[in-house]
């Protein structure tokens, strides 16, 4: 008898994609899902054909039957241009997709890890943040629809681990970037370095003053997978990032200094609730998963200033002929 697929939601997108090729490299089934609203097909372009591989176009909010072995809860848009377009969709997606994929993990017996945020601690007033922290967020700002839909995520996660006994896992993601992010997503590491590449001045939201620590994609996937392994039954979220701080000019010149470019600032208005300031403290992750990042923030950035270049270089994926391949899948179905 063949094992059941992993589920990755969400997994069309930045990370998610990443996690796919890790999980399908380990040798495992996929199943990946995803609306499409932030993703991409061409996330999937390097094993759309690989037999292990299998997509299918849903959105979460709405109920999933299939047989899985373990559930990897990922699907929400990340970017805050992103999940501020549609808020009330945002928080449908957090909340109604993660009871949708609970009640899957539960009537499975399956794993389920959720993708939660450092969004959880909104502006934080304690500094580095740990698990134990509560936060401080702003329930009805316009931040809210993601702060507040991943906490009432995570409310979820233990109250069905709690009631129904579900294998829950949650992981706090801090500020992420990588190849496969979108040019265009507004966040600070894409904006810099298309800007840097384009000779554009970069932006510089408020003074440039805040923080953030930034982890590289495939140190976050190493955790995921770590995470989804480990027998440990998590007493507490596990914060994921790389507890390398830095300031947004200190970010701004290092890529100028990657790029090659000596460009511009300019400061734009600080958005509504910009937290201050960001750093993971990470011990129980490496206690508890034996886990620490391995790609420091210049090499990271390297790495993703080149997927950036290639990017504008290569002609642009055959986004349609995919699309084509998905709708014929479905009419088939
Ligand atoms: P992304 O926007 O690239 O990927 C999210 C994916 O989910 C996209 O493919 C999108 O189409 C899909 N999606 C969105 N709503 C959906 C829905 N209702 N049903 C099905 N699919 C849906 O973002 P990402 O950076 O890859 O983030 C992945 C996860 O990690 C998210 O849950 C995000 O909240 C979390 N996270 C990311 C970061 C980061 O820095 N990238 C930080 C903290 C948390
Ligand atoms: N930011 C900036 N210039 C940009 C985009 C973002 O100065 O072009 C700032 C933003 O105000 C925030 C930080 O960079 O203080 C990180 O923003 P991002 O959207 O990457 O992530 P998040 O705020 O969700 O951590």
């Amino acid at each position: 008898m063949t094992t059941a697929p992993v589920l990755v939601t969400g997994g069309a997108g930045f990370i998610g994609s990443h996690l796919c090729e890790a999980l399908i490299n380990r040798g495992h089934r996929v199943l990946c899902i995803d609306n499409l609203l932030t993703g991409n097909l061409d996330n999937l372009a390097e094993f759309w054909d690989h037999p292990n591989f299998e997509f299918q176009q849903h959105d979460v909010i709405n109920p999933l039957s299939v047989d899985v072995s373990a559930i990897y809860n990922l699907a929400c848009p990340a970017s805050p241009i992103d999940y501020q377009k549609d808020p009330i969709h945002t928080l449908q997606t957090c909340i109604q997709g993660a009871i949708n994929m609970l009640e899957l993990a539960r009537l499975n017996r399956a794993p389920i890890l959720q993708a939660s945020t450092s969004e959880v601690y909104g502006d934080p007033e304690q500094h580095p943040q740990v698990e134990g922290y509560w936060g401080n967020v702003n329930p009805i700002g316009p931040r809210a629809c993601y702060d507040e839909g991943k906490r009432a995520a995570e409310t979820l996660f233990y109250d069905y681990h709690r009631t129904h006994h579900v294998d829950t896992r949650v992981i706090r993601i801090f500020n992420t970037y990588g190849p496969r992010m979108k040019a265009d997503d507004g966040r600070v590491v894409s904006n810099f370095i298309t800007s840097a590449l384009r000779g554009e001045p970069l932006t510089i939201y408020g003074d440039g003053t805040q923080t953030r620590s930034f982890c590289y994609v495939d140190d976050l996937v190493r955790l995921i997978m770590a995470c989804m392994d480990c027998d440990v039954r998590h007493e507490s979220p596990i914060n994921a990032g790389n507890p390398e701080e830095y300031t947004m000019m200190e970010l701004a010149t290092l890529v100028m200094d990657l790029v090659d470019r000596d460009c511009s600032v300019v400061h734009l208005a600080l958005p509504v609730d910009d937290p201050k300031k960001r750093r993971p403290d990470i011990s129980n992750a490496k206690k508890i998963l034996n886990w620490e990042p391995r790609v420091g923030v210049r090499e990271g950035l390297f790495r993703t200033k080149n997927y950036f270049q290639q990017a504008t270089e290569k002609p642009i994926q055959t986004q349609s002929f995919k699309s084509a391949k998905v709708e014929l899948e479905v009419a088939h179905a």
